[in-house]
């Protein structure tokens, strides 16, 4: 990769200092600084890095950047050039396990570091994956197929539909269950739109990711990984599921129900949440737990319906205070279809906004409300606010989550723009994604109030 480039991607004064102290990208080496003394190997940098710090790979897996000007010493002591692909095998087969396909997208769980940019690209396919996983093996007859690499904020409608499509295919072939690889930012809409348009399934779907990429030592892509491999063979939830850590540590993961859960830390490997519910289960990589009765559950002599369209004409407005009627207007005059207005409270806009609702209305265009309390429900009818807009035709879609009702409004839209049967269908819930109430234990929030978290204050935060 570097032999070209003894100090690739290093500029200016990093470059000077390695050159002048005699240290090699990919070697093995010593560093003492004023601070201390690192042993590690010299990564190459990213082109649009700065241009003064050396940066060592530990021998614990982290990387740490080394200012320049505090180098006094390199001693090289070897030389390894890193190999970062990851030989692509193939999985054995053992006719007593069940089959499962896995369908990649993309995301962090199929990534590596390219150290070119610095950052994360989608690098693995999912036979790659198995390489870097063999445990897989234990659990299943896996099936890969590589749909798209792409980051999830690169998912849109051409992709729910191509990977519903995928998924009937599969299941029409018997398998056992059907593991979506996907990018975590935004697989709270895929889990959705999947849910939608993937009806009736005989099989677990469950979708996983990771946060931390595999060549970091806390990645959580291969426990993962085996979790949702686990679900998707042996596990009894037929319904589209998010399977990602539960605690922040690696014990069990959660399965989520697919219009329930929200992406709710930007960096946390327990990232998802259900909201105003509870999950479905836990799971690990040989056990899947119900935590609750009322899931689909696995019967092969079920047929599968995919419904896949959409129609990409619909927005979310998140409304802010002083938010200007003209917003609105543009989505009226660019022929959007549809509209999911998230707003404050119980559901409420500012009142300039309502003149350009009411026509959003009068001509057709659906308005639905949720909430961006993210807990609890659009209730429109408690203040004169919420009715008035009521009155011009927005719909309160009780406590849809924003994301899972664009995604819906986006589904139903493809079959009707018939206002009041697009408002009917909205209501009427796929799987989960009204509930008629919250349980009392659905806000699980660090915030007091559940007995185990005021022992936790109780006892230990000073
Ligand atoms: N940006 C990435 C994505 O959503 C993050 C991840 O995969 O976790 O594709």
């Amino acid at each position: 990769m570097n032999a070209a480039d003894p100090w690739k991607g290093y500029r200016g004064r990093a470059r000077e200092a390695l050159q002048s102290l005699g240290g090699r990208v990919w070697a093995d080496v010593e560093i003492e600084t004023e601070t201390g003394t690192f042993v590690g190997i010299i990564l190459p940098r990213s082109e649009q890095a700065d241009d003064r710090h050396v940066v060592l790979k530990l021998p614990t897996g982290y990387n740490v950047g080394l200012a320049v000007d505090k180098i006094r010493r390199i001693a090289e002591h070897g030389f390894r050039e890193a190999k970062y692909k990851i030989p692509e095998k193939e999985f054995p087969f053992d006719p007593v396990k069940p089959k499962v396909t896995l369908l990649g997208t993309g995301g962090t769980i199929a990534s590596r570091l390219d150290y070119r940019t610095g950052a994360v690209i989608p690098a693995f396919t999912p036979g790659e994956l198995y390489g870097a996983v063999p445990e897989l093996a234990d659990i299943a007859n896996l099936t890969t197929i590589k749909l798209f690499g792409v980051f999830s904020e690169n998912m849109g409608p051409e992709q729910y539909i191509a990977t519903a499509k995928a998924i009937g295919e599969q299941i029409e072939k018997g398998v056992d269950g059907i593991v979506i690889g996907h990018g975590t930012d935004t697989m709270h809409h895929t889990s959705a739109a999947l849910t939608f348009m993937v009806q009736n399934s005989p099989v677990p779907i469950v979708m996983v990711g990771s946060q931390r990429s595999s060549d970091r030592p806390s990645s959580d892509a291969a426990f993962n990984l085996q979790c949702a491999v686990n679900a998707a063979a042996r596990g009894p939830i037929a319904e589209v599921l998010v399977c990602m850590f539960g605690p922040t540590s690696d014990s069990y993961n959660l399965l989520h129900r697919g219009t329930r859960v929200r992406k709710m830390h930007s960096s946390y490997r327990s990232t998802f949440r259900t909201i105003s519910d509870i999950p479905v289960a836990t799971c690990t990589p040989d056990d899947v737990k119900p935590l609750r009765s009322d899931f689909r559950p696995r019967r092969m002599d079920r047929n599968v319906t995919v419904d896949a369209v959409f129609d990409d004409r619909v927005a979310i407005v998140y409304y802010y205070p002083a938010m200007k009627p003209d917003i609105i207007w543009s989505l009226i005059e660019n022929g959007y279809k549809g509209i999911v207005v998230n707003g404050t409270g119980l559901g409420h806009v500012n009142k300039p906004l309502y003149e350009p609702l009411r026509e959003a209305c009068k001509r057709g265009i659906s308005v639905v409300m949720t909430v961006q309390t993210i807990w609890g429900y659009a209730h429109m009818f408690v203040y004169d606010t919420g009715r008035d807009l009521v009155e011009l035709g927005v719909v309160p879609c009780a406590n849809m989550l924003a994301e899972a009702a664009y995604v819906k409004l986006g589904w139903v839209l493809a079959h009707t723009h018939e206002r009041e049967e697009v408002a009917r269908r909205m209501l009427e819930p796929v799987n989960g994604e009204i509930t008629e109430r919250e349980p009392p234990d659905g806000y699980l929030v660090f915030q007091g109030g559940l007995p185990e978290v005021e022992e936790f204050l109780r006892r230990g935060w000073r």
